[in-house]
């Protein structure tokens, strides 16, 4: 059992280097239980590191990572458990081309959760009812516009019941007018309490859905705080000068 107020996710003096490049420094976080974490900040300030690191896809150099309270990135961690706990959506939309749908979103619950094929779809399709996608159950991900692409990509990251959500610039790479449809989205996994952090660059969006804004800056968390004062009156000058130049 985690102890209640436990953070779902606690970053603790994170460090990470590539190279004698230093990408996150002291990074310290923590994303309590169905509450919306938004990193932003320019390219290249630590946002994916950051969540890769999260999911185990980096190895940090120093600090913790913690999970609910376990320390996932002690050595002893079983990885792979705790990926099984977190649910990843990257910008580019990575669903297996030569798959339907259906098998794209059923895929981890059986091969890695050891779900029953009926079971699983049953599931999936529920998933994709509720996100009005059920007629494309069927579909390759060709026959699919890039908004529908994206949101069956949270579709299977949500169909192994993921403690966290991670979302990297998940509406980056679409083209305006479908931009909606997946923050729609997002916004009601908020709605049903999800844990989630998300790094976006709108801002509108950001200030709208977050309980929380973490400014990122050269791999410093420059400014941290509820979106009102992140977005409405921020302490530093680069968090002014970032707001002036992208909103
Ligand atoms: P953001 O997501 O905020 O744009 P990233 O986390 O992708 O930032 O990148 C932060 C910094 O780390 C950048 O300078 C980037 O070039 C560098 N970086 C990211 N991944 C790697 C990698 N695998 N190897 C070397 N450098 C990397
Ligand atoms: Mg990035």
């Amino acid at each position: 059992m985690t102890a209640p107020g436990t953070p779902v996710l606690r970053l603790e003096s994170v460090r990470k280097s590539f190279g004698d490049q230093l990408v996150l420094r002291d990074i310290s976080i923590d994303v309590p239980a169905h509450s919306v974490t938004a990193l932003i900040g320019a390219s290249g300030s630590g946002k994916s590191t950051l969540m890769r690191c999260a999911n185990l896809l980096e190895e940090i150099d120093d600090g913790a990572i913690l999970l609910d309270g376990e320390d996932i990135t002690d050595p002893r961690a079983d990885q792979d458990a705790v990926r099984r706990r977190i649910g990843v959506v990257f910008q580019a939309y990575n669903l297996f081309p030569h798959m339907t749908v259906l098998d794209n979103i059923t895929l981890a619950p059986r091969r890695v959760h050891g779900v029953g094929r009926a079971e699983a779809e049953a599931e999936a399709l529920g998933l994709l009812e509720r996100l009005g996608l059920a007629a494309k159950a069927k579909e390759y991900p060709d026959r699919l516009s890039g908004g529908q692409q994206q949101r069956v990509a949270i579709v299977r990251a949500l169909a192994t019941k993921p403690r966290l959500l991670l979302l990297d610039e998940i509406t980056a790479a679409l083209d305006p007018e479908l931009v909606g449809e997946v923050l729609a989205v997002v916004r009601d996994l908020k709605t049903q309490g999800m844990t989630m952090v998300l790094s976006t660059h709108e801002m509108g969006f950001a200030r709208e859905v977050a309980d929380q804004v973490c400014f990122l800056d050269a791999g410093v968390v420059l400014e941290q705080g509820p979106p009102e004062q992140v977005f409405g009156d921020p302490q530093q000058e680069r968090t002014r000068r970032f707001l002036r130049r992208i909103v």
